[in-house]
């Protein structure tokens, strides 16, 4: 089958698709695309929420430091290490450290973290923990860490202001890194990559304001920034947060009452785009249809899951969005609801770390 190279015309076409019988198309070609260069294997990351405090104040998550209805926590390094534990337990050789941003970071004791998950149990390790100068991304690196997920949310710069404000509206303790006072992700994203990191980024489909437009826009700067993984989720909205009531003024959209669709149609592009990057389906995905929203993902381009391994007692803190996928489950079950959505989708569950085929072909390793 001859995949044609995809121009903004026709991505927006699809973006705009409606017939179902069409659409069958576009998931047969991401399907097509994705089992011939990423294969049958859907590879596992475990999930670690270390912590759920937060110096900003996006307009979209329950984390946000103005929300001071949730028990902010951070993990313990004994709670850390018995995370890892599981995840070995559970054949998982990849950790996702992810917190909010700022204030979460004690980096003495996470480097020591790093290097003993990196250097004594060999596993891969992926930070998502926001923003961060040039000197801690290196740090980090030099700690063993290797993969890094940073979110531009949206290409949309008019939008990207208006649902990140500036740090200097965020509580104090973000400003420790003096060296920008405003995001500039595209170019901490490339300076990732010349650190060597895997570089993953993404967006969120649905946010008020957004347009069709807009997601083209997102499917060129993944090809741009030629992306080793890519996470796409709907908007979620959170009643604690400024955006949902954005929301109820935009819910009948074209983008925002589509967003599960257009959540898949992205996917499935951005497959066809970037044929041999990770791709998730997202835990939103799973949330805003809980019966297949995760199985659909994997069917329509995807080619990770990521269970939480979070200690259970923490999960409904970790409340960037309400009724999160997942949220009264141990990490048993959160791997069992892998492994069983796996199956579902027709598909093998891969072992080992998973690196991104990506990456490794342009370290000239594949
Ligand atoms: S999206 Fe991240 S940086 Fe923004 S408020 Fe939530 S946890 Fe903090």
């Amino acid at each position: 089958m001859k995949i044609p190279e995809l121009t903004p015309r026709m991505m927006r076409d699809w973006l705009l698709e409606e017939d179902s019988a069409r659409l069958e198309q576009l998931w047969y070609m991401a399907n097509f695309v994705r089992e011939r260069k990423v294969g049958q294997d859907v590879f596992l990351r475990g999930l670690i929420e270390f912590s759920n405090r937060c110096a900003r104040n996006c307009t979209y998550c329950g984390l946000r430091a103005a929300n001071g209805d949730i028990a902010r926590y951070s993990l313990s390094e004994r709670d850390m290490i018995g995370c890892v534990g599981v995840a070995l337990e559970l054949g998982i050789g990849t950790l996702v450290m992810q917190s909010g941003e700022g204030v979460a970071l004690e980096t003495e004791q996470l480097l020591r973290f790093f290097r003993f998950v990196r250097h004594e149990k060999k596993m891969a390790l992926t930070l998502s923990v926001g923003e961060l100068s040039d000197v801690e991304f290196l740090a980090f690196r030099e700690a063993g860490v290797n993969r890094y997920l940073l979110r531009f949310e949206t290409s949309n710069k008019a939008l990207y202001n208006h649902i990140h404000p500036a740090k200097k509206n965020c509580v104090e303790g973000n400003q420790k890194n003096g060296n920008h006072t405003d995001s500039d992700r595209i170019r901490m994203l490339r300076k990732l990559r010349e650190l060597n990191f895997e570089v993953g980024s993404g967006v969120m489909v649905g946010i008020p304001g957004q347009t069709v437009d807009d997601l083209v826009n997102d499917l060129l700067l993944f090809r741009e920034l030629d992306l080793d993984m890519v996470g796409i989720g709907p908007y979620m909205p959170h009643p604690e947060t400024p955006l949902a009531l954005e929301f109820e003024d935009h819910k009948s959209s074209y983008v925002c009452s589509n967003r599960e669709l257009l959540t898949y149609k992205m996917i499935a592009l951005t497959r066809i785009i970037l044929p041999d990057a990770n791709i998730p389906s997202t835990t939103a995905l799973a949330t805003l249809n809980r019966e297949h929203g995760r199985v659909l993902g994997l069917q329509r381009g995807a080619n990770i899951l990521m269970p939480n391994i979070t200690p259970q007692e923490y999960r409904s803190e970790y409340s960037i969005y309400p009724e999160k996928a997942g949220t009264s489950m141990g990490p048993d079950d959160s791997y069992a609801a892998a492994v069983s959505a796996i199956a579902q989708a027709g598909r093998t569950v891969g072992a080992g770390k998973g690196d991104s085929l990506r990456y490794l072909a342009r370290k000239g390793n594949h």
